[in-house]
């Protein structure tokens, strides 16, 4: 690419990020940019970055070695975000003070989407905060993946920012997923509050040490409502093993589509219960609608019968947040980060003590008219994909069953899709298949 760099637009501890134009088509994108022979930080980044593809990540554009006055330069182009990063806009806004709850709550739903994806690709991002998510026309998406790391690597290296470490990594323990649930809570803190977490500890071994030691979890302030207090509670878990995953916590009312639905501490034991299923009614009103379901009819069977009817009319509030999915596209392809032959074959999956077959057409399935949200169809395929659904409880497959129903755009031609669909959820309310 013939590129030409801007100004200054950042500076890391590992690199310095520019505003730059692509000469040709004039389009502004950012560059980040280190000294060739130091860019291991860099490249590492460019090698993860590379492979993803999310709304709630930033985009990559590509990479180069460039000369300029005899040094060379290691280079990664990324999308531009106009709007900086999330601490940039609390240091600008309000007067120091922190965010709606609103709009932190838009912004940490979409970070949940962006973990999601990274998670169920077994990368683990270490270095989540504020200064790290940018801001764009979409909203927040995750950035600056220098520390991040596939969780199967044998070497266990620690690194982020010591405010936003969980317990046990600054106690040099571990840093898996839930490391990362740990530094979300931080960050919705910081959104909260405008400030970073632990004020008052000024020395990062300090900081280090009472995270790792004290059993404190930073404070949360009076003024969040009790849905934001119980959220971040359950981020802020000192007990990694306590810790919501970003799955459970997609599905925690604070961020809600599903916002009557909340976890109990116990899961339900069957799909069956009454009250998991008057959850899913409720959603209703706030998702994605469709009239059939919005009727008084108690009877689930009904309900599936009708959704499976002629009649469905489905309003959606904003298509910017929906993407077309298609077979052979990048956004496929980034789907599953080389899983795709577990796709293309026919998928087993267990429900209660069922074991199903599922036969998922690819070529046909992902018509051009089927808008999903990605990171909510990655949640589902990946709930497929899984050989024994159990290990997630049927409650959370309901839930992810329900998501996709609410996620895809109802179709006259897509009328067997959306049969299919109906066909999923009904496994997992009445454990047999509804023939
Ligand atoms: P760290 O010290 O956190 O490791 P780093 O060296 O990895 O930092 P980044 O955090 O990726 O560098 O970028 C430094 C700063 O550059 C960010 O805080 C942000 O202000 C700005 N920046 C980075 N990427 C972009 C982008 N795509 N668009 C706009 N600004 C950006």
């Amino acid at each position: 690419m013939d590129w030409m760099r801007g100004r200054t637009i950042g500076r890391g501890s590992t690199a310095t990020v520019y505003i730059a134009e692509n000469r040709h088509s004039g389009e502004h994108f950012a560059v980040k940019s280190t000294e060739l022979h130091r860019s291991e930080f860099l490249k590492r980044e460019q090698e993860i970055l590379s492979k993803l593809n999310c709304p709630e990540i930033v985009d990559y554009h590509g990479c180069d070695v460039t000369l300029e006055n005899g040094v060379e330069f290691f280079n990664l182009f990324m999308e531009y975000a106009p709007y900086g990063t999330l601490s940039d806009e609390l240091r600008n806004r309000n007067g120091g003070n922190g965010m709606e709850e609103a709009l932190v709550k838009f912004h940490a739903r979409r970070i949940l989407f962006g973990l999601h994806y990274l998670h169920s690709n077994g990368i683990v991002h270490c270095d989540l905060k504020g200064q790290n998510v940018l801001l764009t026309e979409h909203g927040a998406k995750i950035a600056d993946f220098g520390c991040a790391r596939r969780v199967e690597e044998e070497e266990m290296l620690i690194s982020g920012t010591p405010a936003y470490m969980a317990p046990e990594v600054a106690r040099g323990e571990e840093q898996g997923f839930s490391a990362d649930v740990w530094a979300l809570g931080c960050t919705v803190l910081e959104m909260i509050t405008a400030k970073m977490p632990w004020q008052g500890v000024s020395d990062p071994a300090a900081v280090l040490y009472r995270i790792g030691f004290s059993g404190d979890v930073p404070e949360i302030p009076n003024s969040v409502s009790e849905q934001g207090k119980d959220f971040l509670r359950k981020c802020l878990k000192r007990d990694p093993n306590e810790r919501w995953s970003v799955i459970e916590l997609l599905g925690h009312e604070f961020v809600g589509e599903f916002k009557e639905l909340v976890f109990d501490s116990e899961t339900p034991t069957t799909v069956l219960e009454r009250s998991i299923w008057d959850c899913l009614e409720k959603t209703q009103e706030v998702g994605p609608t469709f009239d059939c379901c919005s009727s008084d009819s108690s009877n689930p069977l009904d309900r599936i019968q009708r959704l499976c009817s002629d009649e469905a009319v489905w309003e959606f509030d904003n298509d910017d947040e929906w993407i077309t999915v298609r077979s052979n596209d990048m956004e496929f392809n980034a789907l599953s980060l080389g899983e795709m032959e577990d796709y293309e074959s026919d998928t087993v999956c267990v429900v209660g003590d069922h074991e199903i077959e599922i036969e998922i057409d690819l070529e046909n399935f992902y018509e051009p008219e089927i808008v999903i949200e990605l990171s909510r169809w990655n949640a589902i395929v990946d709930y497929w994909c899984l050989s024994n659904c159990n290990c997630v409880s049927d409650f959370s497959l309901v839930c992810q069953c329900r998501k996709i129903v609410s996620c895809v755009k109802f179709d006259h031609q897509n009328k067997e899709i959306f049969i299919m669909l109906c066909f999923l959820l009904s496994l997992c309310l009445f454990n047999f298949p509804f023939y």
